[in-house]
């Protein structure tokens, strides 16, 4: 789940990082009164859950409340990549000196959490990394230790911090780290982190993710997810229990089991297709659940077929034939849809679908195969 700016720095704060003082606000008037209770000049930026606000022309500074509501109106009116702005922030503005990047991670291949950091910040980090990487410094923190002083000062020193910030970098790392591990997050990120004018560190930015499964431990964190800012098919497929990530290609997929739903991924990938999701609909899956998810399948405009890959074990396959026929005599599908279908009564199940002029199959590379002829056959 990707918190809001305001969010994360909200939780920033919690942990003793030293944010702007501000607030949120939903209309141009809420803006002008923080700016008129800051009084001070500020800065209004658009919360989207994207990066490159500031490019966009989401994130502009206003020096009086009356410029604050007008900047506040024009930015809430925009779309910033597809994303219409519901809300700004408004924050007291900052002199700023430097621009440092400073970021936790997950490194899978390392299999260790990692604290990035740059003296390259502000801009999109991610175009440092590809073109300058050198100028990104990481250290691999140990789980069980946790981020260590010596590290903090290690990161210090190599992004040519001066001296005399070390210790509140220090302390302000540890307190990232914190948040990090305590709220569960897979991303805890400010960029910029500034040394201000008058010489002091402040997290301008705030960017964190949460992983999803862990905020049936944080319900304050859970709270703060913003559906207005979510795919409709993915509220859809939370709704029905289901775990649904969309993708770019052209095959619809229905599986049940997130290894077998790999597996077809890397299957259809094999034989030339591209999947144009992933989705569990998960055992024992009933017509209904089949049908929500053939609707979201299906609400995929790229998607020109589906390939169902359910392994009857415990419901019978005969049980999940029925199921998906009341789930398509619901969505009425008009692309071409291929089964496989394995397990007990499996030939039964097969037959019900045959007769309802459903593509089927024995095996899955067989399965696959039919879905990539019928998703490149011309209609
Ligand atoms: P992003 O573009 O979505 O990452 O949004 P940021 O919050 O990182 O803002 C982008 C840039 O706007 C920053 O790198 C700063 O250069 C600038 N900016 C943000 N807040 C302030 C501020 O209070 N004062 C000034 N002068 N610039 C700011
Ligand atoms: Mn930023």
């Amino acid at each position: 789940m990707k918190l809001h700016e305001y969010q994360s720095k909200q939780i920033f704060a919690r942990y003793g990082i030293p944010i702007p003082k501000g607030r949120v606000a939903a209309s141009a008037l809420e803006a002008r009164t923080i700016a008129e209770e800051l009084g001070s000049r500020v800065v209004i930026k658009s919360q989207v859950l994207v990066g490159g606000r500031g490019k966009a022309g989401g994130i502009r500074l206003a020096k009086t409340p009356h410029e604050a509501e007008e900047v506040a109106a024009q930015i809430l009116g925009m779309e910033i990549k597809g994303l219409p702005v519901r809300k700004v922030l408004v924050d007291e503005a900052a002199n700023i000196k430097t621009e440092i990047y400073l970021g936790i991670t997950n490194d899978r291949s390392n299999r260790k959490p990692v604290i990035m950091a740059s003296a390259a910040g502000g801009v999109e980090i991610e175009q440092v990394a590809k073109d300058t990487p050198e100028k990104i410094i990481k250290i691999y923190i140990d789980p069980l230790l946790g981020l260590r002083d010596y590290q903090a000062r290690d990161i210090a020193m190599a992004i040519d911090l001066p001296r005399e910030h070390w210790r509140a970098f220090g302390a302000l790392a540890a307190a990232l780290w914190r948040a990090y591990t305590e709220c569960d997050a897979t991303l805890a990120e400010i960029n910029p982190l500034v040394i201000t004018g008058d010489n002091r560190l402040l997290a301008l930015d705030g960017k964190m993710l949460i992983d999803d499964n862990a905020l049936f431990r944080h319900g304050d964190l859970a709270d703060m997810r913003d559906l207005d800012a979510e795919a409709a098919s993915e509220i859809e497929a939370r709704k029905y229990g289901l775990s649904y990530i969309k993708l770019d290609g052209e095959i619809g997929c229905m599986v049940n089991g997130a290894g077998l739903a790999m597996t077809t991924m890397d299957i259809i990938k094999l034989f030339g297709g591209s999947p144009a999701n992933f989705l569990d609909i998960g055992g024992g899956a009933g017509a209904e659940k089949v049908a929500a998810a053939l609707r979201i399948i299906l609400s995929d405009p790229n998607v020109k077929t589906v390939l169902f890959n359910v392994f009857g074990g415990i419901t019978r396959c005969d049980e999940v034939a029925r199921g998906i026929l009341t789930a398509m005599d619901e969505v009425k599908p008009k692309v071409p849809m291929v089964i496989r279908l394995v397990g007990t009564n499996a030939a039964e199940g097969r037959q019900m679908l045959a007769n309802a002029s459903m593509i089927t199959a024995e095996t899955l590379a067989d399965a696959a195969q039919k879905a990539v002829a019928a998703s490149t056959a011309k209609r």
